[in-house]
């Protein structure tokens, strides 16, 4: 019989944990964000890749992966690829796409425009439909799209396109790709863990995501979720040796959680202990809960401070907000950006094209006292009004 047991041998004493120094500041960005020390002591020892030990840690990983996304979880499957996100999403492309295929790309941002980036290199006969960053995905050009080019075989779209922090109707826009019974994938980078979703419902065929966003690990590795008899189908697709995510699959499938070269084991060990961590607050809808609370008191308190926010209430997403910059001439991000850090907080600057913002993350090991404290150092940085 194949022995089960994870045997992690590396539990720390709470002592051992509390010498491990604080962060000079909070991480207030989309990823890499703050995880919390148990985290970082879970990357202090070293693993071999081949050894069973490290194996079933990479199992684990990948049945709660399917189990976060779905309670269909014998129709889908998971793959983990060494990179950041948009290694990822460039072996998901390559590997899901065939070479007779067509890619209809839905964008409204720097995210969706790199999918089409990615799939231009990849040589991938694509069609983008694009609303502009500040723009709502438009349904019925979607449905207009796929009933003109009937040679589409494959649909992608950004879930909480990270430039803005709009969150995209995926409901409503795998609606209409399964009424052309498309094939669906979405890049759910910067939303995935840290909002309740079933892809089984969503009717999403693949979705990318990746180690350090909303489960709370650090960097090193991304991930996909696949439906099982979709990815069956990637034979020979890629258009790389490494980013091929179907033999990555095979691989992990027929050796027991075994990568193709060699894999960040310490990211990897690092992130199981984020997902119990997921699991001990209470999942995807707990953490869903905690990061609304969060991102409902930035907003409402910025606003009192005076400050606009990028996007309309109704396109917000529970993970990042947008804020358009003061206009009074003694602003200046620069500033504004190393007055908050000496306080402890680091913002991200802003990414839409024509709007001078700035962006505030609310994920990551942040909690709603964190986005209070902030709060009074904003308000203690403003040179203006
Ligand atoms: C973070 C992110 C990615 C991946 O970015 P990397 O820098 O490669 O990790 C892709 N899509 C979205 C929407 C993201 O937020």
């Amino acid at each position: 019989m194949r022995d089960n047991t994870i045997n992690l041998s590396d539990k720390f004493s709470k002592i051992w944990i509390d010498q491990i120094p604080d962060n000079p500041y909070l991480l207030l960005t989309p990823g890499p964000l703050s995880t919390t020390k148990t985290v970082k002591a879970a990357m202090l020892k070293d693993w071999c890749t081949w050894d069973n030990d490290y194996n079933l840690i990479v199992q684990e990983i990948r049945h709660k992966l399917v189990n976060y996304a779905t309670n269909k979880s014998d129709q889908y499957t998971s793959v983990l690829m060494q990179g950041s996100g948009t290694f990822t999403v460039e072996a998901m492309i390559g590997s899901a796409v065939p070479r007779s295929g067509k890619l209809l790309c839905i964008t409204n941002g720097a995210y969706g425009d790199r999918i089409v980036q990615i799939a231009d290199i990849l040589g991938i006969d694509s069609i983008v439909q694009n609303s502009t960053e500040l723009g709502q995905v438009d349904l019925q050009l979607i449905d207009k799209n796929l009933q003109n080019n009937l040679d589409i075989t494959h649909v992608i779209v950004v879930h909480c396109e990270t430039t803005t922090g709009m969150l995209n109707p995926i409901n409503e826009i795998g609606k209409i790709v399964k009424n052309h019974q498309k094939v669906f994938m979405v890049d759910a980078m910067s939303s995935f863990g840290g909002i309740a979703m079933d892809v089984d419902i969503l009717q999403i065929d693949y979705l990318v995501s990746s180690a350090n966003k909303c489960i709370q690990g650090v960097p090193g590795f991304g991930f996909v979720i696949a439906k099982t008899e979709e990815l069956e189908k990637c034979k020979g697709n890629a258009r790389s040796l490494s980013l091929d995510l179907y033999d990555q699959w095979q691989m992990m499938e027929k050796s027991n959680g075994k990568w193709r070269y060699t894999s960040p084991t310490h990211v990897v060990r690092a992130f199981y202990q984020a997902m119990l961590e997921l699991e001990e607050e209470g999942g995807p809808t707990a953490r869903e809960k905690r990061y609304r609370t969060n991102q409902k008191m930035l907003v409402k308190g910025m606003r009192d401070l005076g400050f606009e926010t990028v996007l309309p209430e109704n396109c917000h997403s529970p993970f990042i907000t947008g804020f358009v910059s003061p206009t009074d001439e003694s602003y200046s991000f620069n500033s504004f950006y190393q007055t908050i850090k000496k306080e402890g907080f680091v913002i991200y600057p802003g990414k839409v094209t024509n709007l001078e913002s700035f962006r505030i993350g609310n994920i990551g090991d942040v909690h709603p006292q964190d986005i209070e404290r902030l709060l009074g150092v904003i308000k203690n940085a403003i040179t203006w009004q």
